[in-house]
């Protein structure tokens, strides 16, 4: 059966074309921003925000400012009209691709910016991508207004600082947290797994593996990951949680898992 906006979904650029379509329904608002290169991982956070709002609105934008690395901005994949479909097929009221001229209009004079965590886990290797990504963020949710918005866990950091940011700057949007989406053998799903060749994928694959081992000290973790071809950027915990980012293949990968009451009582035997 196809959703209940299934053919009804606008797509709009402009804010005025957003402000319009966004105008034109009664009732809450569901956001989720993404960069597009849709996959089941955010299939799952628009479903969710279906069953929860009567409107979804989702944003595709390959933000710039975030991007420490030009090659690696250039490479990230960009699959509009099968986004399109795939926003559709879920249900989504407005999918809107963002212009870049409006968004920064600003050109990027205007910045937010934090002071403790993103500077930690994958603040210490990609300058500048929290800032970027905190800042286009507020940009978004203050151009659409939305009830609710919808991150995914896959991301923890940038979640927890998004969470932060509304908070500091009192807006009132509530955020949604999401559970990673994995494939059958436990990979979080990424749209830069798309550039990983088979055996890339296999690696990936046992990254996830091995972050999820319930009896991995980060020290056995990092042991068997060093038997893999690939290359750690960090492996930590930090409240009761396990991040881990590799390279692979030239594609960086995240993931992170909540710490099993195995590693909790390992710690208090410690103390
Ligand atoms: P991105 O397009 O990578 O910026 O992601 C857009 C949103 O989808 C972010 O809130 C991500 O955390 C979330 N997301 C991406 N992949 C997954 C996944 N495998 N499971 C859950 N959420 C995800």
């Amino acid at each position: 059966m196809a959703p209940k906006n299934a053919s009804k979904m606008v797509v709009v650029e402009s804010l005025a074309d957003l402000r319009a379509a966004l105008s034109a329904q009664v009732g809450d608002w569901g956001f989720v921003p993404t960069m597009g290169a849709l996959h089941a991982g955010h299939a799952s956070l628009v479903e969710r925000a279906c069953s929860e709002n009567p409107n979804v609105l989702a944003s595709v934008f390959v933000n710039p400012t975030q991007f420490n690395d030009p090659r690696d901005l250039e490479k990230y994949p960009r699959t509009r009209e099968a986004d399109i479909a795939l926003l559709r097929n879920h249900g989504v009221t407005v999918a809107w691709f963002p212009r870049h001229e409006e968004l920064y209009a600003d050109t990027f004079r205007y910045q937010v910016s934090e002071n403790l965590l993103s500077h930690e886990l994958c603040g210490k290797f990609r300058p500048g991508h929290f800032t970027g990504m905190l800042t286009v963020v507020l940009k978004l949710i203050q151009a659409a207004r939305p009830t609710r918005v919808y991150f995914g866990e896959k991301d923890y950091q940038q979640l927890e600082l998004v969470r932060g940011m509304l908070k500091a700057f009192f807006v009132p949007t509530e955020l949604c947290a999401c559970p990673i989406f994995r494939d059958e053998a436990g990979l979080a799903l990424s749209s830069r797994n798309a550039r990983l060749s088979q055996t890339g994928i296999s690696t990936a694959r046992a990254f996830a593996r091995e972050l999820a081992h319930p009896e991995h000290t980060l020290q056995s973790l990092r042991t068997s990951l060093e038997t893999l071809d690939l290359s750690i950027d960090y492996l930590e915990d930090h409240d009761k949680r396990r991040y881990g980012a590799v390279n692979i293949e030239g594609i960086r990968l995240i993931d992170n898992r909540p710490l099993s009451t195995h590693h909790e009582s390992q710690k208090e035997s410690k103390l």
